[in-house]
């Protein structure tokens, strides 16, 4: 029996592998409902939570995840906030670091865990991790601390025992269960016999600030990637896109790139017609520092700002949070220059 103050968790499903249960008779792989789950979970009877859930219908692969499916989420989170202790959204893994980005900024003064997951191997499959993640990731939606407040207040991914920040996620690999890397931030917790807290790499937030829910963005947005030989007529091109408000430009290193003259002068230009360029590295860790090599000095001096150590995930999603409010390229700019939801590690000054 279900105490009226045990824990409530609402489960989002939006589609991906997790969800997928294999038809015995055909061997195809199919979406599942949430009485199928059930079935195949049938731990989840076991916790004394209240669990609800909603499905996307259809759900999808997540390689077809849409900003308008990211308002969508952030519809249902913010309809239900007050009915549920935290959320589990089950994703596919593909694009899940994107919606956890896109989610953290979306969902503005988040006091309550928001915890996606998904998995390797469909839930149906004897092999399968999706149990795991799943119930890992309910048992981190429910956590509270002594006082009753939540353990995780923030979008997080949960994956092979490791809970990740969100917008600090990229998924890694496409074979291994241990699919998800945070590069530049500590792991939030570790699920062993138990599940470890890192307290102090966990946000802080003020619970008495309402949910402040957002649901408009701009996807006036591309991502360039550097390589030798890049050729001018191609950066030219895309910089001269029609409509094009902001480039994640993926350079070299600590953020450095050719010293071309045409090259300096593309992105010069471009950025006094308004277009918001931030420098991001190909490494996946470590900082962009423009000043440390000559070949960096030149992309500040072009008006080009530092991504910092974020990633390419969640500076594309800021951007296009960040335009869809409308701002100047110079508020954009500056909103860039600070975490909104711990994106970025603040560089010493
Ligand atoms: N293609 C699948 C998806 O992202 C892969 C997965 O779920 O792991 O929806």
């Amino acid at each position: 029996m279900i105490k009226p103050d045990y824990p409530s968790v609402l489960l989002i499903y939006t589609g991906g592998t997790i969800g997928m249960i294999e038809n015995p008779e055909t061997g195809a792989l199919e979406a599942f409902n949430f009485d199928q789950l059930q079935e195949n979970v049938p731990e989840l009877k076991r916790f004394n939570y209240r669990i609800s859930s909603y499905q996307f219908n259809p759900p999808i692969d997540s390689s077809d995840m849409e900003p308008a499916l990211w308002a969508q989420l952030v519809k249902i989170i913010n309809h239900n906030y007050d009915k549920f202790d935290g959320f589990v959204i089950l994703h596919g893994t593909d694009t899940m670091a994107y919606t956890a980005s896109a989610l953290s900024f979306m969902l503005e003064d988040l006091s309550k865990p928001v915890i996606l997951t998904g998995s390797q191997l469909p839930i149906g499959v004897l092999r399968t991790d999706g149990k795991e993640n799943l119930i890992g990731a309910i048992e981190i939606a429910a956590a509270r601390n002594e006082n009753g407040s939540p353990v995780v207040p923030e979008v997080c991914i949960f994956f092979e025992n490791h809970l990740l920040r969100g917008n600090r996620t990229t998924k890694i690999n496409a074979e291994n269960f241990n699919a998800f890397r945070s590069y530049n931030y500590p792991a939030l917790a570790t699920a062993g016999i138990h599940i470890k807290y890192e307290y102090d790499k966990i946000r802080k937030v003020d619970p008495s600030r309402p949910l402040h829910p957002h649901f408009d963005y701009d996807t006036n947005v591309i991502i360039l990637t550097l390589f030798p030989g890049i050729q001018e007529n191609v950066i030219r091109t895309v910089l001269n896109t029609p409509g094009l408000k902001a480039v994640v430009l993926k350079t070299y290193g600590s953020g450095n790139a050719p010293q071309k003259k045409w090259f300096i002068q593309l992105l010069s230009d471009a950025t006094k017609r308004g277009i918001v360029i931030v420098n991001i590295s190909q490494c996946q860790t470590g900082m962009v520092e423009m000043g440390r090599y000559e070949t960096g000095l030149h992309l500040l001096d072009a008006g080009v700002i530092s991504g910092y150590d974020a990633t390419v995930e969640s500076v594309l999603t800021k951007l296009m949070f960040l335009l869809g409010h409308g701002l100047t390229p110079d508020e954009v700019r500056k909103e860039m220059e600070r975490p909104l939801a711990g994106e970025f590690s603040e560089p010493i000054r």
